[in-house]
């Protein structure tokens, strides 16, 4: 029996049952498919005391974060725009400048931070990892190599840094110790210092069917509802949140000491609201979610059969985590779908955990001229269909599987 990260009460429910799925960041060599892979359960549980759904078993996190970790930000041109958007919004909204201090939470490459860093705001990346890290270095952005946690952030006061702004993307999703993590952040906090969060939105998860952002590195899929007592036994208030398209639908959250001055704004009961209204806080919600994801598995299956049989090649674009969990869920290998490419260079030429679908480079589509391209992250299907447009040359079509199977025109 587990119990729930946040408020500690017995988990007995389920949103999503994946099976057993291997780690799936831990893309293969050619030599290791000689030898077999770990395969570790992957089911998403939800508490019905505080609402947070949350994956109940959960791996070390250097299992997942180790020096061979192929992500890195940069590689997303969408995602970069995204960044500096947000570094204009924060520097016009809260007024940073030379003397304030800007601390982001898994800076990855420092991706980000270049931004502040050109707008002359002195700034700190805070990175688990070390070939990220030392990528970020390497451009001149002072990156501290470390998991943010009460040690990290103890470290960082003593040295005399407060954040004006403590930032996080796409981080407060990945942390075992949710209750640890956000309890770390007022010590690195100044006084009237804001913190952001942005992490998906459960409640898009669930509309919009999106159970391939489940994954061994996703702990909790995160609500407001969820998220709002975390803060306040941090000592933390949330002012404000702002949605975004980011990720199929995520929330970007504003916090601060309980004692600054920030104001509340009406957002926070708007989105809080919406939730309710979403059913967020009804069992049946959850329990319906496996059946709609059944569905999908069954639809797309039942595709690549029909091209195999038809003679027709499927090939998919996006060796991400999405697409991992995607294919091993549904049980897909090289006969049905048999390349994947990807922009990023350090997947190139390695194969998908699980399915051991080889990855390429982009060109290999336009060599071998697929009949069909699955697109796997499906949040930058459009830049993605503009990158390759050319495949409809040949007669070769998109294809999409979240939120249902379909051939896009
Ligand atoms: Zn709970």
């Amino acid at each position: 029996m587990s119990h729930c990260r946040s408020c500690g009460a017995t988990l007995g429910h389920s949103l999503a049952d994946l099976g057993l799925s291997p780690i799936s960041n831990a893309f293969l060599r050619e030599a290791d498919l000689l030898r077999g892979e770990m395969y570790y359960p992957l089911h998403v549980q939800v508490c019905t005391q505080c609402w947070l759904a949350q994956l109940n078993d959960v791996l070390d996190a250097n299992t997942h974060f180790h020096d061979d970790y192929v992500y890195f930000s940069s590689y997303s041109s969408s995602w970069l725009a995204h960044a500096r958007q947000y570094v204009e919004s924060m520097i016009e909204r809260f007024e940073f400048g030379s003397r304030s201090q800007v601390v982001e939470i898994a800076s990855n490459d420092g991706y980000l931070l270049q931004y502040f860093q050109q707008a002359g705001i002195p700034c700190l990346g805070i990175e688990p990892t070390a070939n990220t890290a030392r990528v970020a270095i390497n451009r001149g952005i002072a990156t501290h190599q470390a998991f943010f946690n009460l040690e990290t952030a103890t470290e960082l006061s003593a040295k005399g840094i407060k954040a004006d702004l403590l930032l996080g993307n796409n981080v407060l999703a990945h942390v075992p110790d949710l209750n640890g993590f956000v309890a770390a952040m007022p010590l690195l906090l100044a006084s009237e210092g804001v913190i952001t969060l942005e992490f998906p939105h459960l409640q898009q998860l669930i509309a919009n069917k999106q159970f391939d952002t489940i994954y061994h590195e996703h702990y909790s899929y995160l609500s407001l509802t969820a998220l709002i007592p975390v803060f306040e036994r941090a000592g933390l208030r949330v002012f404000d949140v702002q949605q975004l398209p980011t990720h199929g639908g995520s929330l970007r959250i504003f916090a601060c000491h309980q004692k600054a001055t920030h104001l509340l704004n009406r957002a926070v009961n708007e989105v809080l609201c919406a939730e309710h209204q979403a059913g967020l806080l009804e069992l049946q919600t959850y329990t319906d979610f496996s059946v709609q994801m059944q569905q999908i598995k069954y639809q797309l299956i039942t595709f690549l059969i029909d091209a195999r049989q038809q003679g027709q090649r499927v090939a998919a674009y996006g060796a991400a985590a999405k697409g991992n969990t995607l294919l091993n869920y549904c049980g897909i290998k090289p006969d049905l779908l048999a390349f994947v490419v990807d922009r990023n260079p350090s997947k190139q030429g390695r194969f998908l955990p699980g399915s051991r679908i080889p990855v390429y480079a982009p060109d290999a589509i336009f060599e071998q001229k697929p009949d069909y391209l699955l697109i796997l992250p499906w949040n930058i299907q459009d830049e993605i269909m503009t990158e390759m447009s050319a495949i409809r040359e040949w007669g070769g079509q998109f294809v999409c599987a979240i939120p249902e199977v379909k051939i896009l025109s």
